[in-house]
C-alpha cells in the first residue's frame, strides 16, 4: 500500500520528529511504499493567494475559489500544489501528524489543506443541485482512502475526556476529521492520540512506539468512525439537516456519526 505522511513540526528532533521516523520505518518494513511532505523541512508556503494562481490576472480582483476552480482546470496551479495533489491521487491512505497547538493543527498544515484541496480537486466536485450538493461526506476524489491522525497534546487525557475542561477530543478534531478528511472521501480510523507529552522518558516512548505500531498494522483493517454519508438518504434536502427520525432529540456534532 502507499502511504503519504503529511507531517507539521519544526524540529526534527522533537517527539513527533521520532515518531514519524518511526512510522516510516514500521511502515516500509512491512513493504508498504511511504512519502512523507515534511512540511517545515519544504518551507512549505502557508498562505493561500494570488500567486496560487499563475494565470490569475494580477490587478484582477482575487476570488479565491474561482482562482482555485480555474488554475486547477487549466493547469496552472502553482506546482508546489499540484505536487500535493499527485502524492493525495498515489495513497491509499493519509496520516496527519502534528502537535495540538490552540485546539487544532499547526497554520502551516491548515495551509497545507487549504492551498492543496483545489475547487475540483477536493471540494465542488459533482453534480451541484438542490437535490445533490456535490459529491462529499463519504463521496469524492479521496473514496476509497483511509486517513488517521496522528497527535500529541500537552494536556492530560482527562482534560479530553466527556467532561474535561478542553471539551472531548472527538469533538475537537470533529473538523479536521469530519470536514477535512470525510469531505473529499476519506475513510477515517479512530484518532492515535498522545497525551501530556511532557511526561515522555524512554519507558513511556517504548510504549508509544509499539502501540503507533499496532495501529499502523491496523490501517487497513480498522473500523472507520462511522461518519453518515450526504447522499444516502439521512439527510433533508436541500436543507441538508439530519432526517428528525434519527439521533432524535439529539443535536450537535454527535449526531452525524452514526451508533452502530
Ligand atoms: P517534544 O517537546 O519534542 O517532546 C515531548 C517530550 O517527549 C519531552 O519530554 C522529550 O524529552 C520527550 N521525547 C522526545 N523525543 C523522545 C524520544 N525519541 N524518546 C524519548 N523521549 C522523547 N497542548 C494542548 O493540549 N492543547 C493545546 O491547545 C496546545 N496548544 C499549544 C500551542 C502552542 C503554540 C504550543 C507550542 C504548544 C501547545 N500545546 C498544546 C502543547 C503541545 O501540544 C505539545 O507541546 C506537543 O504536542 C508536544 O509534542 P512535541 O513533538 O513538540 O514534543
Amino acid at each position: 500500500m502507499n502511504v503519504l505522511i503529511v507531517y507539521a513540526h519544526p524540529e526534527p528532533r522533537s517527539l513527533n520528529g521520532s515518531l514519524k521516523d518511526f512510522s516510516v520505518r514500521h511502515l516500509e518494513d512491512a513493504g508498504h511504499h511511504v512519502q512523507v511532505s515534511d512540511l517545515y523541512a519544504m518551507k512549505w508556503k502557508a498562505s493561500l493567494d494570488a500567486q496560487d494562481s499563475t494565470a490569475w490576472p494580477a490587478d484582477a480582483r482575487f476570488d479565491a475559489s474561482l482562482a482555485s476552480k480555474e488554475a486547477y482546470e487549466t493547469s496552472t496551479q502553482r506546482h508546489d500544489i499540484a505536487l500535493e495533489q499527485e502524492k493525495l491521487r498515489w495513497a491509499d491512505a493519509v496520516i496527519l501528524q502534528f502537535p495540538l497547538w490552540w485546539f487544532s493543527m499547526p497554520a502551516i498544515l491548515k495551509g497545507w489543506v487549504e492551498r492543496v484541496y483545489a475547487y475540483g480537486f477536493a471540494y465542488g466536485v459533482g453534480e451541484h443541485s438542490d437535490n445533490h450538493w456535490g459529491d462529499r461526506y463519504g463521496e469524492g476524489a479521496m473514496a476509497g482512502k483511509r486517513a488517521m491522525l496522528l497527535v500529541t497534546t500537552g494536556g492530560w487525557e482527562s482534560h479530553y475526556g466527556p467532561r474535561g475542561i478542553n471539551g472531548p477530543i472527538e469533538d475537537i478534531l470533529f473538523p479536521i476529521q469530519h470536514g477535512i478528511l470525510y469531505y473529499p472521501g476519506f475513510d477515517v480510523v479512530p484518532p492515535f492520540v498522545i497525551y501530556r507529552t511532557g511526561r515522555t522518558d524512554e519507558e513511556r516512548y517504548g510504549h508509544i512506539r509499539d502501540a503507533l505500531g499496532q495501529r499502523l498494522d491496523t490501517l487497513w483493517t480498522a473500523a472507520p468512525i462511522p461518519f453518515r454519508p450526504q447522499n444516502t438518504g439521512a439527510y433533508d434536502i436541500p436543507a441538508l439537516t439530519l432526517r428528525p427520525d434519527l439521533a432524535p432529540g439529539e443535536e450537535g456534532l454527535r449526531v452525524h456519526i452514526a451508533k452502530e
